[in-house]
């Protein structure tokens, strides 16, 4: 790990935007993934599993991923392991990227796997990653309850490791790479569906798991350029006050209502992991609670703001 980093760091200025661009496409429809058939919901069995311990509630994170090129800016990845050392230590994490948009809802693989290398263009060193976080099982078990409990239906697809948008952010927060890991689908793209998707998995904020959900708050990638463009920063700002202000009408109406949309998020899948952690945080969000650790702008129009509640 510490030698892939200073790897890493030595190419930098290596890359263009075409290559950038080229990254941070979404690739997960043409995965050739056999999940297994739908589970049947049934109940719990509450002899088969004891009650998980709760601990100190966990923060629930939204953050900007950054893809491979992250790891060769020296700023953000010192924003964010600064931010992963100020987090408390979670038993395991959980995952929603933007990169994995699969209906039913799927939970991944509960073992390690080779990373997926989901980005297209790089100089070859970023095709040797490597994130050997143990799986999560326990976790996955928890899912699969929450999910029946939510009426919400789900399939297991244990060959889907983990994609960028999950290894590239947890490398400089948790760089030793020994947390438990798991990654789920987002089951499409309604802000309502995700939201409630998030507010079905808050219990396991008390049981030591740190929901994450990754993205991008603006995501054009007709849109790199040296200045911020004013869409951008008007964007970012509506975020900030939103987010802020734990808005929650708002915020799942954000097509409707924040400036600069159409230009911001071409298209969503970016964004909506916001939603996933807004809806962790919900029953607990205070506008005391909610700080920005990360911000600022990458390619000019990329917003960083990452969003922690509590
Ligand atoms: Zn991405």
């Amino acid at each position: 790990m510490q030698n892939t980093r200073r790897d890493t760091l030595k190419t930098i200025g290596a890359l263009t935007a075409g290559a950038l661009a080229a990254a941070c496409t979404r690739v997960s429809k043409g995965e050739a993934v056999e999940p297994s058939p739908p589970s049947s919901p049934r109940p719990a069995d509450p002899s088969s599993r004891a009650t998980p311990p709760k601990g100190p509630r966990m923060p629930a994170l939204f953050l900007a991923h950054g893809a491979p090129p992250l790891l060769e800016d020296a700023q953000w990845m010192r924003e964010l392991a600064a931010w992963g050392n100020a987090l408390p230590r979670p038993k395991a994490i959980l995952s929603i990227s933007a990169h994995w948009d699969a209906r039913p809802l799927r939970i991944g693989a509960t073992r390690p796997l080779p990373l997926i290398y989901d980005f297209y263009g790089f100089p070859e060193h970023f095709y040797r990653l490597r994130y050997p976080a143990p799986g999560a099982p326990e976790v996955a078990a928890r899912v699969r309850e929450l999910a029946r409990a939510a009426d919400l239906p789900f399939v297991d697809d244990p060959e889907r490791g983990l994609d960028h948008g999950t290894y590239i952010p947890l490398m400089p927060m948790f760089p030793t790479a020994d947390i438990p890991v798991l990654q789920i689908s987002l089951p499409g793209l309604d802000p309502r569906t995700l939201f409630d998707l998030g507010r079905a998995l808050a219990p396991l904020r008390d049981e030591g798991v740190l929901i994450i959900g990754s993205g991008f708050l603006t995501h054009n990638m007709r849109a790199f350029s040296r200045e911020t463009p004013a869409w951008a920063a008007e964007f970012d700002q509506w975020c900030a006050e939103v987010l802020g202000g734990h808005d929650v009408d708002a915020l799942l109406a954000y097509r409707e209502k924040a400036p600069g949309v159409r230009i911001a998020l071409p298209t969503v899948e970016h964004f909506v992991p916001v939603l996933v952690a807004a809806g962790a945080a919900d029953a607990h969000a205070t506008r005391a609670g909610i700080s920005f650790p990360v911000t600022g702008f990458a390619f000019g129009s990329f917003t960083k703001r990452s969003v922690q509640y509590a």
